[in-house]
């Protein structure tokens, strides 16, 4: 039996380098999304992956969801909490939306996703849940509190989580990358990628989608099984946790 994978953001950008690599390593994978269909349907054309949108907000939709994933390819063993969105803003210009929109997404869509699937990993005494948390989790970032609190909340989420789950043979990690070029960072004009953003990574370019899939097929596999409650700094040596 192949294990089977779920991944939150899925399709695009990191999620979807994060399901191809886990399909390419032998796993079942089935990729969740939120609402860009065109992407998905591109998507699933071109890997084969199959993809279930839903809103990770919402604890509703993630328990049908999963319930409808787990009916067609078996019980989830392994959770990669992608999906994440931005509403950037200074502070006293942010909204009472743009906060609950991030912390809802980027931090209760970890409960909402990890809480349908943690008894059964428990009872099989198997599983695995990644959380892809950011660099600005960890240190912060002007215009980004509601980002960053929700991505430090991860962190937080991650450490008791790895508490509860270790000795039912249940990993909890995160990772933490730096900029990695996505369309939404390439999206960033060039010239403030090239004078601003590249020179405060020391390796001197952004990171690949790829880099960060493959950190998480490690943190997958059976060789990572005493590795729990633990954050992978992947930023190019622009911060150290
Ligand atoms: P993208 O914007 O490229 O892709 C985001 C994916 O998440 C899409 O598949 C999107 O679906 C999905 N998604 C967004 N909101 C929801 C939701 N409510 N429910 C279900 N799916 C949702 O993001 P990136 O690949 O750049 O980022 C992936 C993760 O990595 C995020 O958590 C982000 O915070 C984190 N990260 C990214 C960095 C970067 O430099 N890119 C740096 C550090 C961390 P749809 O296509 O339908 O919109």
């Amino acid at each position: 039996m192949t294990r089977v994978a779920l991944v939150t953001g899925g399709t695009r950008g990191i999620g979807a380098a994060i399901s191809v690599a886990l399909k390419q390593a032998g796993y079942t994978v089935a990729a969740n999304y939120a609402g860009n269909d065109e992407a998905a349907n591109a998507f699933k054309a071109e890997t084969g992956i199959p993809v279930y949108k839903w809103d990770v907000s919402s604890y509703e939709a993630c328990a049908a969801g999963i319930a409808k994933v787990e009916a067609d390819l078996g019980p989830v063993d392994v959770l990669v909490n992608n999906a994440g969105i931005t509403r950037d803003a200074m502070f006293h210009k942010m909204t009472p939306q743009q906060w609950g929109e991030v912390i809802g997404t980027n931090l209760t869509g970890l409960f909402n996703m990890t809480h349908p699937v943690w008894s059964g990993m428990r009872d099989r005494g198997f599983g695995r849940v990644i959380n892809i948390s950011s660099i600005n989790g960890q240190k912060g970032q002007m215009g980004q509190a509601n980002y960053s609190a929700a991505k430090a909340g991860d962190l937080g989420f991650t450490k008791s989580l790895a508490q509860e789950g270790a000795a039912k043979g249940v990993t909890v990690n995160a990772i933490c990358p730096g900029y990695i070029g996505t369309e939404m960072v390439r999206a960033v004009p060039e010239k403030v990628l090239n004078e601003r953003i590249i020179p405060q990574i020391p390796v001197g370019r952004l990171g690949e989608p790829e880099e960060i899939a493959r950190c998480v097929v490690f943190l997958a596999s059976d060789d990572a099984g005493f590795i729990t409650g633990s954050t992978i700094s992947a930023n190019g040596g622009q911060f150290f946790a």
